[in-house]
């Protein structure tokens, strides 16, 4: 079984900056991704509440972030990134399983972030990939010509209508189940300006097809009325929930909806941290990338601390202390 000071579940924004602490202490780090690098933030439109980041594509802000934390120094600190699946992890033992191998860690960071939230409606599983997507970005190629019911209420539901626009959509309806948008107003301005028709108080309460979509049924939730509105496609922007899978099975503390953390991003089970959207970090990139540099400081500090503990009174600083510094500590 292949060994590393620490494994690191998720290539989003907090696993990603987990591993440039932890590598920039010397850390052997391993990045394990089961999807696309970046995660959420790669399918994010414009990117402005990120400081430093001048307005702009989030898949740029990944990218670079990428590049930081894998790139061989200078331009980075080098760590590892495979991308497979973690299946489970079992955490006394600390071995991270995936569909391909297994892993031990001295350390597992979980940043697993979240899953996008389902209508959980009839037709939208069968229709997954076949018509129903989840936010535009990755599905803008094959919007041309097509009639798109856009639904939620947020700027990135606002966002997700005004891409499918340029992308030249037939038609655009956004469904939002309130009375008013949750969008930012300069965001809703934008939309009134694009003929894009919006159905308030309105939840669509099934997708319909055969073999990909052509219907979806509203109800106006006022009133009560149906309407069967022939779409191609649905595109679902109802916000996300963190993913919590492999931290529930591994038996870790589960609060609320995320992973319950101490104030250094320590589960209850000792070497094992979670950060970002999975540990409760508020759907912000700032947010999410602060919280994955404290757990792989954390994580640093705590496998230092284990050096010493085990009477390896190394020389030089590891995250700014030296060995005695740590021999105090404990
Ligand atoms: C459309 C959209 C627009 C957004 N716009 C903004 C914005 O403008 N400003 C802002 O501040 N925030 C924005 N956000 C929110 C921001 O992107 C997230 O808060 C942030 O990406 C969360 O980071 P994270 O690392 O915690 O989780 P995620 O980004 O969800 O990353 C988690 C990663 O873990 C991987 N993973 C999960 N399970 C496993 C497993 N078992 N094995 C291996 N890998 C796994 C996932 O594939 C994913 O890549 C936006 C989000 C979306 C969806």
């Amino acid at each position: 079984m292949e060994e590393r000071d620490v494994v690191i579940i998720g290539a989003g924004p907090a696993g990603l900056s987990a591993a440039i602490f932890t590598r920039l202490d010397g850390w052997s780090t391993l990045v394990l991704e089961s999807n696309w690098v970046g995660g959420q933030a790669a399918i994010a439109y414009t990117v402005s509440n990120y400081p430093g980041f001048v307005p702009g594509d989030g898949a740029i802000l990944v990218e670079n972030l990428e590049k930081q934390a894998t790139s061989s120094p200078p331009q980075g600190v080098g760590a590892e990134l495979r991308r497979e699946n973690v299946v489970r992890i079992n955490a006394d033992e600390r071995i991270v399983i995936t569909e391909a191998a297994q892993y031990r860690g001295k350390v597992i960071i979980i940043a697993t972030g979240s899953t996008m939230q389902k209508l959980g409606i009839p037709g939208e599983d069968i229709f997954r990939g076949k018509g129903v997507s989840y936010y535009a970005k990755r599905d803008v190629g094959q919007l041309a010509g097509k009639r798109v019911l856009v639904v939620g209420g947020g700027n990135s539901t606002v966002k997700s209508a005004i891409v499918a626009k340029a992308a030249g959509a037939a038609w655009i309806g956004l469904a939002h189940r309130r009375e008013a948008l949750r969008a930012y107003p300069n965001m809703i301005k934008r939309l009134e300006k694009e003929n894009i028709e919006i159905r308030y108080n309105t939840e669509v309460v099934e997708i319909k097809g055969n073999g990909k979509v052509n219907s979806t049924v509203v109800v106006n939730n006022k009133n009560g009325d149906k309407e069967e509105i022939a779409v191609d496609w649905v595109i679902i922007c109802v916000g996300t929930e963190p993913d919590v899978q492999v931290a529930r099975q591994a038996g870790l503390e589960i609060k609320g909806s995320s992973v319950l953390v101490n104030e250094k991003m320590m589960t209850g089970k000792n070497g094992i941290f979670a950060c970002g959207e999975a540990a409760g970090a508020d759907r912000r990139l700032i947010t999410c990338i602060n919280s994955g540099a404290l757990a792989g400081v954390s994580a640093s500090e705590y496998l230092a601390l284990e050096r010493v503990r085990k009477g390896d009174m190394f020389n030089g600083a590891i995250n700014g202390k030296y060995a005695d510094e740590y021999l105090s500590m404990l």
